[in-house]
């Protein structure tokens, strides 16, 4: 027997709470954990978009015959769209190819294999915090991490000396991974200024940086929150992206993203992604259709990308008011502590500041649950649990 010997594993940090709340009988808990975007009633519907491209789709598909390796092209196009601008020079130059993947998890993980696999570059340097899963896939594809210091927990803040003095000791050739807006779990993103000393940074040094793209347009809109992006694609020679449209399609199930790869020249890039098309057969063969036909659906169409564009709009300035009445909710329940930082970040996370053992007081007693970390899902809010969130939190402080 080979099944005895294994250990049990830990639960996931994040999809293990939401298993244990599924399992809370209590009426009024609430789940401020997983990042998963709820309405005002606090539902996750499907966006009107996507129902009417799926409408389209199944009035017009003709084969389920396998997509290439690659994917739907129309998407990696649609995609390299979205990332960089269609104007932008990396695209003129035939810089950039993109492989459609199975959500921003995937996409990592295809990116980690294939840098570990084929290139020089064995270690990649993460910010402290970062999302939970980053270290498993990169560990998983054989990548060592490092930590890079990024928040500054006295001044709820990030650290941006601190962030350049770590990178400012990585060796030519290692990886880096920039969280392209809305980090997570923090909140706390690098300004306009700060985004060209990074981008500087790494070309000096020759690093290359991974972007984890997974709330575009979830910051301040789809092209304001690729700026840091494409200041980087200005600068750089070489880097990759790994982008998902889980969040901002509201498409978590289909699991859809993308791996794109951009070289410093149209022949080194063509090169490099027959070794991505590699990692992908060996992996799951070539990816299912519908999430990047539903994606393609939209973004070729003039109305329906309108309509996704005011409904990624919708979910935006939700998560930002819920972000203020938060706020304000806590100074009405008496809590004299300063939370005023939670209104100044982005995306979906922020940080509370909270202990674990508030953490756990507030699940144990309260209902309310959320990341050890103390890292809150903004977009788990709404009017109608505020009052019980606030009141749970003035409680345990
Ligand atoms: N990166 C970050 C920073 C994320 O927060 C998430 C989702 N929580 C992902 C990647 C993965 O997204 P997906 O669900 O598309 O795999």
């Amino acid at each position: 027997m080979i099944f005895t010997q294994v250990e049990l594993a830990p639960a996931d940090p994040i999809l293990g709470l939401t298993d244990a709340f599924k399992a809370d009988k209590r009426t009024g808990k609430v789940n401020l954990g997983v990042g998963i975007y709820k309405n005002e009633a606090g539902l996750t519907p499907i966006l009107s978009s996507v129902k009417q491209a799926e409408a389209k789709l199944l009035a017009s598909e003709e084969s389920k015959s396998y997509l290439g390796i690659e994917g739907v092209q129309a998407y990696n196009d649609a995609v390299q769209s979205l990332l960089f601008g269609a104007a932008h020079q990396v695209v003129k130059d035939k810089r950039a190819l993109t492989a459609q993947a199975p959500g921003g998890t995937g996409s990592l993980r295809v990116a980690a294999e294939f840098l570990a696999r084929n290139t020089k570059s064995k270690t990649i340097w993460v910010s402290n915090p970062t999302w939970a899963n980053h270290k498993n896939i990169f560990q998983s594809a054989s990548l060592e991490i490092k930590e890079y210091r990024y928040y500054k927990a006295e001044t709820h803040d990030k650290d941006f000396d601190a962030m350049v003095e770590d990178l400012s000791s990585a060796q030519a050739g290692d990886l880096v991974l920039l969280h392209g807006c809305c980090h997570n779990p923090t909140g706390i993103d690098l300004t306009q200024d700060q985004w060209e000393i990074i981008a500087q940074l790494c070309l000096k040094q020759e690093l290359v940086p991974l972007f984890d793209f997974a709330y575009q347009g979830f910051g301040d809109g789809v092209d304001e929150d690729a700026n840091g992006l494409r200041i980087v694609a200005d600068t750089v020679p070489e880097l990759i992206i790994a982008n998902s449209f889980s969040k901002n399609f509201g498409l978590y199930n289909e699991r859809i993203g993308a791996v794109t790869l951009v070289g410093d020249s149209q022949g080194s890039v063509i090169k490099a992604f027959s070794q991505v098309k590699s990692t992908i057969r060996g992996n799951y063969s070539n990816p299912p259709a519908h999430g990047a036909l539903i994606v393609s659906t939209i973004l070729g169409d003039t109305e329906l990308k309108a309509l996704w564009e005011s409904e990624l709009k919708e979910m935006r300035e939700r998560i930002a008011k819920m972000r203020t009445l938060f706020v304000e909710t806590l100074k009405q329940e008496g809590v004299t502590q300063d939370f005023s930082f939670i209104s100044r970040q982005n995306g979906m996370f922020s940080f509370s500041g909270l202990t674990k053992e508030q953490v756990a007081q507030l699940k144990d007693e309260h209902g309310v649950y959320i990341v050890g970390s103390g890292r809150i899902s903004v977009a788990g809010m709404t009017k109608e649990n505020m009052p019980v969130i606030c009141k749970a939190i003035a409680s345990v402080l």
